[in-house]
């Protein structure tokens, strides 16, 4: 049986829903706008002095208490809710990134950047996306029992904007209780929007080994130690560890990605060579296990061969995962804004430190698409993401604050 009570309160939920959908209607042109003028002027890790700014005056503008500089450039906003009374509701923090790439622009778009970096990876996107939800949230605030924590983080692309935030104490200070954040997705079709249960994105170690050999002449390889001929073996060496040691059920990948070697002679045999490579999986230990036996492979085949071998950790990152209670009750939300366009994804071998955030809060990231024909890859310099794919991401922010808080 209905109560009286809950038919009231269905009818506000409608009529809420609705005002949502016209408000952001409402706010599409300036949430286009704004996404052209932070394109046109992108900033790379830590550098996001002018982006941060922007952010900045947009938050102050709406009368919210802003604190910038966090991890070196980030920003943080909070709208306390309105309801009759003190609010005593949770903390919802929602994210978004605001670097841009070491990347020559090539689109030929009339807002393009002509400074040499590039927001070649949809993060001016996210920015807009997140202040135009804040500039709804704050007309709606009235309906919010809790906080929204509005959170622009700096430094995505090289996997440290969001350490650098947690470890300037923001979790502390705030308290989000729940953390949502989306990524613009061009290999997603426009209308969808994806999530899954539990592991999204990959976690990953970035790793180096150096092989140091004996340098000699190329006729006379028994006076040498070959790092070239050693660096190959450890190359094919390490493409049985997935393969031989890893659970045909737990994904995992190794990728050289760099074999540097030699001089500019062919006839001499090089004493040097510096491999980089990156391991991926989406269970840490499952990680660890591969980057243990990347060391054991390639100091025993340096070993073998009269080399020596060292194997450094460069940079690691966790995987990013979803809570399931969170990435159901959004994957809710979104059917309800693009019914058949709300989607499951596989889980994606790309690291986004999103995952910093997830695994300190309960939460989920999602992805929303926006594939253009005839752009370029993520981080190419062609790069471009459909527009019309942003007022999805906004209204998902905002129904996502209203039902958490309502
Ligand atoms: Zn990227
Ligand atoms: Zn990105």
């Amino acid at each position: 049986m209905v109560s009286v009570g809950q038919i009231t309160q269905n009818t506000k939920r409608v009529a809420l829903t609705d005002s949502v959908s016209a408000l952001v209607r409402e706010k599409t042109p300036g949430l286009v706008a704004l996404r052209r003028q932070l394109h046109a002027v992108p900033e790379t890790a830590f550098e996001e002095t002018a982006t941060a700014k922007i952010i900045t005056d947009r938050m102050e503008a709406l009368g919210l208490p802003t604190r910038t500089g966090i991890g070196k450039t980030g920003v943080v906003a909070l709208l306390e809710g309105d309801v009759a009374g003190p609010t005593q509701g949770p903390t919802l923090l929602i994210r978004a990134d605001f670097d841009g790439l070491p990347v020559s622009e090539e689109t030929g778009l009339a807002f393009a950047s002509r400074n040499g970096s590039m927001h070649a990876c949809g993060h001016d996107g996210h920015t807009a996306i997140l202040t135009t939800a804040a500039e709804i949230l704050v007309e709606m605030k009235s309906s919010l029992n809790g906080r929204v924590m509005f959170l622009f983080q700096p430094a995505e692309e090289t996997i440290s904007g969001a350490k650098a935030m947690i470890a300037d104490g923001v979790l502390e200070q705030y308290k989000p209780d729940r953390a949502i954040g989306l990524h613009i997705m061009n290999t997603i079709p426009l209308g969808q929007i994806a999530t899954n249960s539990g592991p999204l994105m990959s976690g990953g170690i970035r790793f180096k080994i150096s092989i140091t050999g004996v340098p000699g002449h190329a006729g006379m390889p028994h006076l040498a130690v070959d790092s070239v001929v050693i660096g190959s073996q450890i190359v094919l060496g390490l493409q049985t560890i997935v393969s031989r040691e890893i659970s045909p059920n737990d994904p995992g990948v190794i990728t050289i990605g760099r074999f540097d070697s030699g001089s500019r002679a062919g006839n001499v045999i090089a004493g040097e060579t510096i491999l980089e490579g990156s391991a991926r999986a989406f269970d840490p230990a499952v990680l660890q296990t591969i980057f243990d036996a990347i060391k054991r492979v390639a100091a025993g085949i340096g070993e073998a061969g009269r080399a020596t071998v060292e194997v450094t950790e460069q940079h690691r990152i966790r995987p990013t995962i979803n809570d399931p209670v969170v990435a159901e009750w959004l994957g809710g939300i979104a059917r309800s804004i693009v019914g058949d366009g709300a989607a499951d994804v596989e889980p994606i071998t790309g690291g986004e430190d999103m995952s910093e955030f997830l695994h300190a809060v309960p939460g989920a990231f999602f992805l929303v698409g926006g594939a253009v024909e005839g752009a370029g890859a993520h981080h190419s310099p062609t790069f471009d993401f459909d527009e019309r794919c942003m007022p999805a991401g906004v209204e998902l922010f905002v129904r996502a604050a209203l039902d958490y808080l309502g």
